[in-house]
């Protein structure tokens, strides 16, 4: 089995007001390629900084995060941006699309950045499967929480992601939103082997993923399969 992601006696620390404030402390874990793994623990217990240095979004303080077998440790933030922008997607509780732009155009951009051709077509083809077609032209402030969500899930897929994080994706919409957001969640990690990782406090959502790790004070305190 191809290990996807490795995280080594990871520890990440903050200086504030004098002192060192130790947010996640000696983490280790692993992920097999394909599979789907939720994150789950108290508030303030380190799952979204966890998340951030699994995707590269940052750095560790100490040990290290090898994505795609690629160590991100030793990575400037350019380069970081670069294997983001290559093998990882990634979801917010907020959504963050960007208010200038149409959802279309939203979608547009990851593809514009790596240089892709038939960008529109593509996006137009992506917001089609998150059932958005009809809205494509429309301002992330013109639609409803779950609308954007499936624009920002559109919006994650376009790169094709080997490994898509997803920060609480349900935190802010309704059941039946949520249950729709979920489904095309799974979607991708079946028809393309894309390997989910999701913080989550939906129970729901944790119990399908293969496995659940949880996360109490900065430590990694269980992991288990479901
Ligand atoms: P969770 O996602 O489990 O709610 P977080 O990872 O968001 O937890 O936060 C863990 C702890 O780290 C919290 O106490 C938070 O205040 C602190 N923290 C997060 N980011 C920063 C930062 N940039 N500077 C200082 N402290 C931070």
């Amino acid at each position: 089995m191809e290990t996807i992601l490795n995280v080594k006696n990871v520890s990440k620390m903050y200086q504030g007001a004098g002192e060192t404030l130790t947010v996640l402390n000696d983490v280790n874990f692993s992920v097999e390629a394909g599979s789907t793994l939720s994150i789950v623990g108290p508030s303030g217990s380190g799952k979204t900084t966890l998340l951030g240095l699994c995707a590269g979004l940052d750095r560790s303080s100490k040990g290290s995060v090898e994505l795609n077998n690629i160590k991100l440790d030793q990575l400037s933030e350019d380069e970081r941006a670069q294997v983001r922008n290559r093998y990882v997607g990634f979801i917010f509780q907020n959504f963050q699309l960007l208010p200038t732009l149409t959802a279309l155009e939203n979608v547009m951009v990851p593809l514009e950045l790596r240089g892709e051709k038939n960008i529109r077509a593509r996006s137009i083809s992506l917001l089609d499967k998150v059932g958005l077609r009809n809205r494509m032209h429309h301002y992330p402030a013109q639609l409803s929480g779950g609308e954007q969500q499936r624009v920002s899930l559109a919006r994650a897929f376009s790169n094709s992601p080997r490994i898509l994080f997803a920060d609480e994706p349900t935190g802010n919409l309704d059941v039946e939103t949520s249950d729709k957001v979920i489904k095309l969640l799974f979607d991708l990690n079946q028809e393309a082997g894309t390997t989910l990782i999701i913080v989550t406090h939906n129970l729901e959502l944790a119990s399908q993923t293969k496995r659940i790790i949880k996360i109490k004070g900065g430590h990694l305190v269980a992991d288990e399969l479901n």
